[in-house]
């Protein structure tokens, strides 16, 4: 599903690669026992190792070594046994070291793939080049005094898993659709939150043009984009900016470019550099790692049900369609919630009761499934009434309002507001035939032949009963009456 832009000298494909930093979830940093826990104060999860003092020593994180395996596993990947840490020589402010270790000719994982969702169900396999262990920086900030610049080494030393994606996406849809996929993955197995407000996944964004069936152009590559939102516009400014430059005769510079949001524009920080310029060399403070096969195959047995896998059940148990699949997997909380909904129910009727009426409140209020007022168990119970004739399906959506203000549930607010739908004919009769006898006209109408009309008297009848008619016995006395 190659979709081209249009340039003035005709149609241009996007290539896009990212790179996935995600930090993983551990109580340690990559080589220090200091604590990884977001928003504390500033530099107070700092050990000497972190803050590089002469002589000390790393020590690989067990921890960080599993997640990264587990990461691998989910993502289809080639897991080598043996992987070397190397020093990656660069100056960063905010990393004392003046090196990151960083993994480069030996990573820890190696080749893989995984599929995408794309909108109208449809889907897509996306390689993975590689994904290797390294530590993250610390923070500069800039904006606490009028010239100086403060650093927090809080983040300094953490373990990052870096995510390297094969130059398969060809849109801005398929890019989100990758990390939004890659970030489900990482949260299903619980190798990283996912949290990119908080920075614990953001991405480096890769972007060339070229005209469609030419070899791949030259890349830039978009740092440390932190929203979703913001990879989707960086790459749409950022192929039109190469497109631009390209119809006007120009060549594209290989080089680090940064986003403005603000501005809606990519701009140059650096030329990008090759990896000779970063001098890597295996780190000599650290050993290689080594695993064996069978700590691999038993890490393997703690993986849960993955989102594709969810999926294809969802589709065959269920009978949802590959899309309503797909969104319901999407979040491991809300495959669950859904479950526990649609269990021994009507399975459509449940996922369309959390997707439509449960995600729309949700996402008004600005809350997480986990912390829906409204449980699996009482939107479950809400069903039954609709199932079992109790109260139509219009006044469920009133009565699910009610629900997600109060915390009440469903059976108590039919009863306390008097909700229960007639079914008794005689009472429907009652109401018909007070309407008919008070609209001549319309009856005349009806009977010479504009059917249109029913529906007239069907909104009178709902009205007359607060909308707590059986609507299809309202139809069926309707006709029979008007009828005779
Ligand atoms: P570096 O560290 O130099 O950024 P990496 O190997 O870590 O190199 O990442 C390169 C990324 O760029 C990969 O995600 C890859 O898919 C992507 N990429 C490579 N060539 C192109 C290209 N021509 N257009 C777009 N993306 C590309
Ligand atoms: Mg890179």
């Amino acid at each position: 599903m190659a979709s081209l832009m249009k340039g003035r000298t005709g149609d241009w494909e996007i290539v896009i690669g990212l790179e996935v930093h995600a930090q993983v979830t551990a109580d340690a940093k990559l080589f220090s026992g200091a604590s990884t826990a977001f928003g504390a104060d500033p530099n107070t999860q700092v050990s000497l190792v972190d803050a590089a003092m002469p002589g000390m020593l790393p020590v690989v994180n067990e921890k960080s070594i599993e997640q990264a395996v587990r990461t691998g596993l989910a993502l289809n990947a080639q897991v080598n046994l043996h992987s070397v840490f190397a020093r990656k020589n660069y100056f960063y402010p905010d990393l004392p070291q003046g090196y990151q270790i960083s993994q480069y000719e030996e990573p820890i994982i190696g080749e893989g793939e995984i599929v995408i969702d794309l909108p109208e169900g449809d889907s897509k396999t996306v390689g993975i080049e590689r994904l290797h262990l390294e530590q993250d920086a610390g923070k500069s900030l800039h904006d606490q005094h009028p010239s100086q610049s403060y650093i927090d080494l809080n983040r300094s030393g953490v373990t990052l898993m870096e995510i390297v994606s094969k130059p398969d996406m060809r849109s801005a849809d398929e890019a989100t659709a990758y990390i939004e996929k890659i970030r489900s993955i990482l949260r299903y197995i619980g190798s990283c939150d996912g949290n990119m407000q908080e920075g614990s996944m953001r991405a480096d964004v890769n972007v060339s043009v070229r005209r469609p069936g030419e070899a791949l152009g030259t890349r830039c590559e978009i740092k440390n984009v932190n929203s979703i939102r913001f990879v989707r516009q960086a790459i749409d400014h950022e192929a039109a900016r190469q497109i631009e430059i390209i119809e006007d005769g120009g060549e594209i510079d290989q080089e680090t470019r940064l986003y403005d949001p603000d501005r809606g524009e990519t701009r140059s920080m650096r030329s990008k550099e090759d990896a000779h310029d970063y001098r890597y060399f295996p780190d000599p403070d650290l050993l290689p790692i080594d695993l064996d096969q069978g700590f691999v195959d038993q890490l393997k047995q703690t993986l849960p049900e993955l989102p594709d896998q969810k999926k294809i059940r969802f589709t065959d148990d269920y009978g949802l369609s590959p899309y309503d699949a797909s969104v319901l997997v999407a979040e491991r909380e809300t495959a669950e919630f859904y479950e526990t909904v649609a269990k021994g129910r009507d399975a459509k009727l449940a996922a369309n009761w959390v997707m439509s009426e449960l995600f729309g409140r949700l996402n008004k209020a600005d809350t997480a499934i986990a912390a829906s007022p409204v449980s699996a168990e009482a939107l479950g119970g809400l069903i039954d009434l609709i199932t079992d004739d109790t109260i139509s399906g219009r006044i469920a959506k009133d009565v699910f309002n009610e629900m997600f203000e109060t915390g009440k549930d469903a059976a108590a607010i039919v009863e306390e507001k008097g909700l229960k739908q007639i079914t008794d004919t005689g009472e429907i009769e009652g109401i018909i035939d007070t309407i008919i006898a008070d609209s001549p006209d319309n009856v005349a109408q009806y009977q010479g032949g504009n059917m249109k009309v029913i529906g007239w008297f069907v909104g009178q009848v709902m009205k007359a009963s607060q909308g707590k008619a059986n609507p299809k016995l309202v139809n069926e006395l309707l006709r029979m009456k008007l009828d005779a």
